[in-house]
């Protein structure tokens, strides 16, 4: 507990906690910055130019500008609320200041007659040019002769210390190039040295456009670094995998797999015949999987991952499904015990609903190992819980898995046995583009399913204005009639789930209302999971006609007499989204159909996301243009984790940066493993644990 005294002193700026850190050191530390060399890679946001005096007559809004002025008055008003308001003017014209907060000192310095130098943003205000908040000098002060850095910072952290701190960590700090001089020259890269020094402190003459949009050749030799960096620690963290140790499941095509194969009600396609081959071989290895099945929505990953499960039993060991959602853990049990049931397997369920007996019973069957292969949500994750021979992990929809989950599932592996670990299958039907999976999952392998079973039909996209929603409802009806079945999914309310179940509820009253003749159920999050598996069985079943859904029905649902889906306020869905959605139809032979609702007037993004859903139904295509709407921190639910791995390069605009980086691992770590373990270490401390997932 902080006492009064501490209080006061820390507000002062002393240093005061047992710990010897200032607060502005301690605010570094916040930042992770450690040592000079954290220091030196702290690198400016942007840049300001405080080199020269602008002309008041010449500004425009936007503008960052610095000025010499003189006060013409000053004033403290107190509507629209109480604020400190200034005039200045410096013979080519006026502009007004405004402080909302404000010292009495700030108001002495702004009396009429001073000269001073302002400097900020102009902004267009109630009559005229403004800047709010700016900043005042003197105008004696001789300008610098270069750009001035901003850096990423945080509260209570000013820039002016930032600077001296980063000032003093050039000097000191190891800035010897961690590149081979023929790797540099290669390249065209600068040296390290002259980069890092240039990017703090740019001469007069750099551009502040090379320096804003990062095409600077300084630039170019921080990503590159940065990329290096990154792809080297996958190679390691490869490396590292492939010293670990696995259960062999080197039972190919026992006895459990051909049963499976001959009691399909459908020949497998040659894609997944290939990705089956990949991962069975795959698990025949003494050392962890690593593997990415890739395969767009509907291709058919499920029966994959049973196959793979059939391997690992036939060979003696558990598997684990794990789904991230529990309607989908059921969907799958549902699946999988048809499958594989039959064939002698005992299958188990456990998410976080099944409570007290059955629950106690799941367990035992999960430690003592009579349960074979055991499907689940994050619950098969949690701690206390322990296989008897756990040798193969599959997870269905990774990408929903939060990335603090996915490192935890491989801790998981490692506490079940501490020198065996189980292999790990993911599966997405997020098709990951190119230069992404290079980048991010150089350690995971990657399989592709390429094409959909035959018969099936493209799902035809159509777009529709709210204001023709009658127009939806009879295609519904006439979608019915034909003895078909339509999801209806209500708009998404991201502010609040109350509202979202609100609104769910209502448009399923509404379409009652309206529709009187067809029998329709509704599904969302909050319903007790028996109840969701309830309505969920109903409609696979045919009970009803149309589901009323919120988007827990975006991923994995599965029921082929679907053939109609209905999204309402299609605007307010990020486009993989749509694109799961769009999944759900088209699962049998009918020719399918997909209506996008809006509301007008769209936004360009959301203009963007509809036209190619429309545009296109290919999974890759989609995901290409989510990256370019998204950037790739978002695009893989990164940015919740707070982990920045690319603070630099950019994967969308850099991929030729990308490639090279990724030719030169081999040679760093060949020829050049000194340098490399330096470069590492430049660049990657504290990042390793979150590359292991
Ligand atoms: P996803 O890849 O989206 O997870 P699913 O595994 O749910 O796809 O498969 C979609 C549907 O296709 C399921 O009903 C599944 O049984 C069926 N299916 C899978 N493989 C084939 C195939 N080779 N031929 C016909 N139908 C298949
Ligand atoms: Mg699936």
């Amino acid at each position: 507990m902080p006492t009064t005294s501490d209080r006061r002193a820390s507000r002062s700026g002393a240093p005061a906690r047992p710990d010897g850190l200032t607060p502005s050191e301690r605010k570094l530390l916040q930042l992770g910055l450690r040592t000079p060399q954290d220091l030196i890679v702290h690198l400016p946001l942007r840049y300001e130019d405080e080199t020269r005096i602008h002309a008041v007559g010449g500004l425009v809004p936007g503008q960052a500008a610095q000025v010499d002025v003189t006060v013409i008055r000053s004033e403290v008003q107190l509507r629209p609320r109480r604020q400190l308001h200034a005039v200045v003017e410096d013979g080519t014209g006026r502009i007004a200041l405004r402080w909302l907060h404000f010292y009495p000192n700030q108001q002495k310095q702004l009396q009429a007659g001073a000269a001073l130098r302002v400097r900020g943003e102009v902004r267009r205000g109630f009559d005229g040019l403004e800047m709010v908040h700016p900043h005042i000098g003197r105008q004696e002060e001789p300008l610098p002769s270069s750009l001035t850095p901003v850096y990423p910072s945080t509260a209570g952290l000013t820039q002016g210390y930032l600077r001296k701190a980063i000032a003093r960590a050039l000097d000191i700090a190891d800035l010897s190039d961690t590149l081979p001089e023929a790797l540099r020259e290669q390249h065209g890269l600068m040296p390290f040295r002259d980069a890092i020094r240039l990017l703090h402190n740019p001469p007069p003459d750099v551009s502040e456009a090379s320096l804003r949009e990062k095409g600077h050749p300084a630039w170019k030799r921080i990503k590159f670094d940065e990329l290096l960096a990154q792809q080297l620690s996958l190679a390691i963290a490869r490396e590292e995998r492939m010293r670990q140790h696995a259960h062999q499941l080197s039972v190919r095509n026992g006895a459990l797999e051909q049963a499976l194969r001959s009691s399909l009600p459908f020949q497998l396609t040659e894609a997944q015949e290939r990705v089956i081959a990949e991962i069975g071989a795959d698990l025949t290895r003494a050392h962890p999987m690593h593997r990415l099945l890739q395969g767009d929505v509907g291709s058919g990953k499920t029966i994959v991952a049973a196959f793979a499960a059939t391997q690992a039993i036939d060979s003696g060991q558990q598997v684990a499904i794990m789904a991230p959602t529990e309607l989908l853990a059921t969907q799958h049990f549902d699946k999988l015990m048809g499958w594989l049931a039959p064939l002698g397997i005992s299958v188990c369920w456990l998410t976080g609903s099944l409570t007290g007996k059955k629950r106690k019973e799941a367990l035992q069957a999960i430690e003592s190992g009579s349960a074979q292969l055991i499907v689940g949500t994050q619950a098969l994750i949690q701690e206390g819980l322990s296989f008897a021979r756990l040798g193969l992990i599959i997870l269905d929809e990774q990408h929903r898995f939060g990335v603090g989950q996915r490192l935890q599932l491989s801790r998981k592996g490692e506490e079940v046995a501490t020198t065996i670990i189980p292999h790990q299958l993911h599966m997405s039907a997020t098709p990951i583009p190119r230069t992404l999976a290079m980048t991010f999952f150089a350690d995971l392998d990657v399989s592709v399913i390429d094409t959909l079973p035959p018969g099936r039909t493209p799902v035809v996209t159509k777009l529709a204005d709210n204001a023709r929603r009658d127009e939806v409802i009879q295609r519904v009806v006439a979608e019915v009639r034909q003895g078909r079945q339509a999801y209806w999914v209500c708009p998404l309310v991201q502010e609040s789930e109350a509202l979202q179940l609100q609104t769910a509820e209502d448009t399923f009253q509404s379409l009652a209302g309206l529709l009187p003749d067809l029998r329709i159920g509704l599904i969302h999050g909050r319903l007790p999971t028996a109840e969701k598996s309830r309505v969920m069985d109903a409609f696979r079943s045919g009970e009803y006609d149309v589901l009323v859904a919120t988007t827990v029905i975006e991923v994995g649902v599965d029921v082929p007499n679907a053939s109609l889906m209905v999204v309402e306020h299609a605007e307010r869905f990020g486009l993989a989204q749509l694109h799961q959605l769009r999944g759900r139809v088209g699962r049998g032979s009918a020719q399918s159909v997909c209506v996008l609702m809006y509301q007008s007037p769209l936004s360009l993004i959301a203009r963007q996301r509809l036209r190619a859903m429309y545009e296109t139904t290919d999974g890759f295509e989609i995901a290409r243009r989510d990256l370019d709407l998204r950037g790739p921190g978002e695009f893989l639910g990164i940015r919740q984790s707070g982990t920045d791995i690319l603070r630099f390069a950019s994967l969308a605009e850099d991929t030729q940066l990308v490639e090279k980086a990724q030719e030169a691992v081999g040679l760093m770590r060949s020829r050049y493993p000194g340098h490399a373990r330096r470069h590492m270490h430049r660049w990657m401390k504290g990042k390793q644990d979150f590359l292991r997932t």
